[in-house]
């Protein structure tokens, strides 16, 4: 409950009913909250607050919570549950091209938002790189340390380097790497994750010139040795 106590979570949300349900699950777990009616007032309020998840709209008054979704994605990785109705709309969520850690289909019980919420804590409190003691990743503010050194990643690099420390040693390939971690698959696929990937190396050898974390195995893919 004290881990709760802390978390600030943002609402967008256009039907009151719903909104108010949510909202009474919430405090009841110690969350607070903020509602807001429109995507935009959304994105306007994370700009100059600090939220540590957000509950989101497909079907909001002003725009497609997709869309919103896709803003926030370019200067946040904060993690975001979706509200949806329809069956296209869960697709679209289910198929990972917008960036969504988790969604429920409406109707649902508060009770199960909330779990899903409690998850979403657990999973980043418990991110297995920060037991390695080599990397930190810092899921909330969106950064990744080596050794100490903060990273100046870009924020696929930072997907990319954190998809791979959340499982050390597994072998992703090209294709799992880019649906997991870009927003829209590229044409020029293999050659985009493999600049990355050089990016990252580089990245990690001004850290520590000995390092040579990120693996190539030919014709399956990367992974990562922590
Ligand atoms: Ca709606």
């Amino acid at each position: 409950m004290l881990g709760s106590m802390n978390k600030h979570i943002l609402l967008i949300e256009d039907e009151r009913s719903i909104a108010d349900t949510i909202f009474y699950a919430l405090e009841t777990e110690n969350f607070s909250a903020e509602w807001k009616t429109l995507g935009q007032d959304g994105l306007d309020y994370l700009k100059s607050h600090t939220v540590d998840l957000i509950i989101l709209d497909v079907g909001l008054p002003d725009m497609n919570g997709f869309d919103v979704c896709k803003n926030i994605r370019t200067f946040s990785d904060i993690p975001i549950i979706f509200l949806t109705a329809r069956k296209d709309e869960i697709d679209r969520v289910v198929g990972f091209e917008i960036g969504a850690d988790d969604y429920v289909v409406k109707p649902f019980s508060p009770r199960e938002l909330v779990a899903r919420i409690k998850v979403i804590f657990k999973r980043l409190q418990t991110t297995p790189t920060n037991s390695s003691g080599v990397f930190q990743v810092d899921d909330l503010k969106g950064r990744i340390v080596y050794e100490n050194t903060l990273m100046d990643l870009t924020r696929y690099e930072y997907r990319l380097l954190k998809l791979l420390l959340s499982q050390p040693e597994r072998i992703f390939s090209r294709a799992q790497l880019m649906e997991q971690v870009w927003d829209a698959p590229e044409a020029s696929m293999d050659r985009t994750v493999d600049a990355h990937i050089k990016m990252l190396r580089g990245k990690l050898r001004n850290i520590d010139a000995d390092a040579d974390l990120i693996k190539t195995h030919r014709g399956m893919g990367y992974s990562i040795e922590v």
